[in-house]
């Protein structure tokens, strides 16, 4: 074991704790100033001293950088070169380098102070968005594409292309990614304007059997068997049958759907004269909770708060099934997510097995027998 490992595991959890948020915080700074500098190299072209034609080439094979990384790393030295504003937002952790990159193609001297201003705190998606907005794409029609056996997908395609587009040799304003080998940085889903997305994933090719078989199911209603249309109705047809939010008998729009608010005030059924005792939690009483919660994992951290996740989300008895909590009683039952249900009974003494059930909210009569102690979450 290494010596920095060692100490880390003898380290208490509010050592480890503080450690972590001071790395992160020099990481950042770090970041600046690596940009900052690398701006400064490229601009002055040290690297053909040194036997490079590019900063690109530099970067791999000097700087030891793969290529997705030298990439987002001249790509952003670009910019902080040009919009030195950027900087401070990049060492106090306000502009991640992906946000960056994801502005990059749309920063203008005139548009940059509001750009940097309505990034802060967006995610990478949201940012996307923002700026597909600003440029929409055209649209893409299908394809389907081989891939080679082996992971060298990003093999140079042009020995001169990858050495051109250094970055002290981009005019001002030319913030486009540098030409050549450089790898477009992947991502799943890609906002192209306000209302399409472009979506893209490698799978084995067995996929395309059942995307093909889909297709002739559905020839009727989708003609040209487009993907899109294929998978929204195959989706559909799958969350009919395993959305929990589905199965509780409620609609889309009425919990735990962010883009449209809940439909009819919340339900708080009389239910309380019918304790019949058990674990069992019954339907109403799920649908009463879920919309109370909108669909939305309800632990609360130290801060107020909330985690607000709808991944894996499980109903959990606020106060243990075990200790004499009820079931029948929407003010005893909250949704959480996989992860703080365990936490929730972790926290009670009891096993994080006996929180959850293997499919979750399904699990009529197997609810989470997991609690919390007072003032750890609740619902809201
Ligand atoms: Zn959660």
């Amino acid at each position: 074991m290494s010596e920095a490992m060692e100490k880390c595991s003898k380290a208490t959890d509010d050592d480890l704790r503080k450690e972590l948020a001071f790395l992160v915080e020099r990481e950042r700074r770090n970041l600046a100033a690596l940009l900052t500098t690398m701006g400064e190299y490229s601009y002055r072209r040290l690297y053909r001293d040194e036997g490079y034609y590019s900063m690109f080439e530099y970067c791999l094979r000097a700087l030891k950088f793969d290529e997705s990384s030298a990439y987002r790393h001249i790509t952003a030295a670009r910019v902080v070169r040009q919009y030195p504003e950027a900087l401070p937002m990049i060492a106090s952790g306000d502009l991640p380098l992906t946000s960056v990159l994801v502005l990059a193609p749309v920063l203008t001297e005139e548009n940059r102070k509001q750009m940097f201003k309505d990034a802060k705190g967006k995610t990478r998606r949201e940012l996307e968005t923002m700026v597909a907005g600003l440029s929409p794409l055209p649209p893409r029609m299908d394809y389907v594409q081989r891939l080679p056996a082996t992971p060298s997908a990003w093999a140079p395609l042009d020995a001169n292309a990858a050495t051109t587009g250094p970055l002290g040799e981009a005019p001002p304003g030319a913030l486009e990614p540098v030409p050549g080998r450089m790898p477009q940085e992947w991502q799943a889903v890609m906002p192209v304007s306000l209302d399409r997305v472009r979506i893209g994933f490698d799978a084995a090719v067995g996929l395309m059997t059942l995307v093909d078989r889909a297709r002739q199911v559905l020839r009727h209603k989708h003609p040209e068997g487009r993907l899109g249309d294929v998978l929204t109705e195959a989706l559909e047809v799958f969350l009919d049958r395993k959305d929990p939010q589905k199965r509780l008998g409620l609609k889309p729009g009425e919990a735990g759907n962010a883009f449209a608010p809940a439909s009819r005030p919340l339900a708080e059924p009389r239910f309380l004269t019918a304790w019949r005792g058990g674990r069992y939690i019954a339907a109403r009483v799920k649908r009463a909770v879920w919309q109370r919660d909108d669909g939305r994992c309800a632990w609360r951290f130290e801060d107020g708060r909330l985690c607000g996740s709808r991944d894996a989300l499980e109903f959990d008895h606020f106060r243990p099934f075990a200790k004499g909590g009820r079931s029948d009683d929407a003010r005893n039952v909250r949704l959480l997510c996989r992860l703080h249900n365990g936490l929730a009974a972790k926290a009670a003494g009891l096993s994080p097995e006996g929180a959850s059930s293997p499919d979750g909210l399904g699990a009529a009569g197997r609810c989470p027998a997991a609690g919390t102690p007072a003032g750890v979450g609740g619902p809201a």
